[in-house]
């Protein structure tokens, strides 16, 4: 018996690292999975996995729309995708701020709008936002638009589990501290020195390593699940005792 059984799962950044990994793990629980993404090539890795695809951009409010339309059965929304950008409020332009505000925070809200309204009729659901231990958690230093989008996800999960407690939905979001993806990687080899930078994220963790990203799939599918039944309006801090010490 899976912890999904018979839900319909609708998941953004499916394509690598903590969507990937979540895809995964749900598809293993019993979910029937939506995986989407901008990547086909990922995409048709995930197909071949016996998952159902959707080319998604969710910066595209028609194309959020009309998902929302297609699968009104949706149980479980992972809102996943985000970015990373790098440097202090000095560095920020106007642009870079629109670009992850559109991306990280305004991307949730149009899934979330899009898909409740069938959660609603269905008479309940489960929506995962993913944030950050970087934000209202924690600072780091040069994550400045990052951590100011990763609070406002946090504000728009309290908000939504707050306006919809009756109707039988929940929305929690996850805050993991540093997780190794593909997109990590690319940070690290960004900075000119991998290896160096590799030392220096690891030595800011407790536990003297990163996250998997299967590990923050774990709490993801418990969130998704009936087992969190009584779990909303929460930020899930899972950051290795990061934030902690
Ligand atoms: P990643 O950054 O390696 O992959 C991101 C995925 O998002 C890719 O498959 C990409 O194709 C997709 N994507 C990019 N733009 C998109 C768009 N406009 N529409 C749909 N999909 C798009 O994966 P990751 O590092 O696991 O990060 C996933 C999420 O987890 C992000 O929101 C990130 O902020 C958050 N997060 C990551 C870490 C970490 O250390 N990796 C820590 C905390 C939170």
């Amino acid at each position: 018996m899976g912890r999904l059984d018979g839900k319909v799962c609708v998941v953004t950044a499916a394509g690598q690292g903590i969507g990937r990994a979540s895809v995964e793990l749900m598809q293993t629980e019993g979910a029937r999975v939506i995986a989407t993404d901008i990547n086909d090539k990922a995409l048709a890795e995930l197909a071949a996995l016996g998952m159902e695809t959707r080319h998604l951009n969710v910066r595209d409010t028609a194309a959020v729309a009309a998902l929302a339309a297609e699968f009104p059965e949706t149980d479980v929304l992972f809102n996943c995708a985000g970015f990373v950008a790098n440097g202090t409020i000095l560095d920020c332009t106007e642009e870079e701020w629109d670009f992850s505000l559109d991306l990280n925070v305004k991307a949730a809200f149009r899934m979330c709008k899009s898909f409740l309204p069938g959660m609603i009729a269905k008479g309940g659901g489960s929506i995962v936002n993913m944030a950050s231990a970087v934000g209202s958690i924690i600072a780091a230093p040069n994550r400045f638009v990052y951590g100011v989008t990763k609070a406002g996800v946090i504000g728009l999960t309290k908000a939504i589990a707050a306006d919809f407690v009756t109707q039988g939905i929940r929305c929690n979001c996850v805050c993991p501290g540093t997780v190794e993806s593909p997109s990590l990687f690319e940070r690290l080899r960004a900075t000119g020195d991998f290896d160096a930078a590799m030392k220096a994220f690891t030595a800011r963790q407790p536990m003297g390593r990163m996250a998997k990203a299967e590990e923050i799939a774990q709490l993801v599918v418990y969130l998704a699940s009936d087992d969190s039944s009584f779990t909303t309006g929460h930020a899930h801090v899972i950051d290795g005792g990061w934030s902690n010490v």
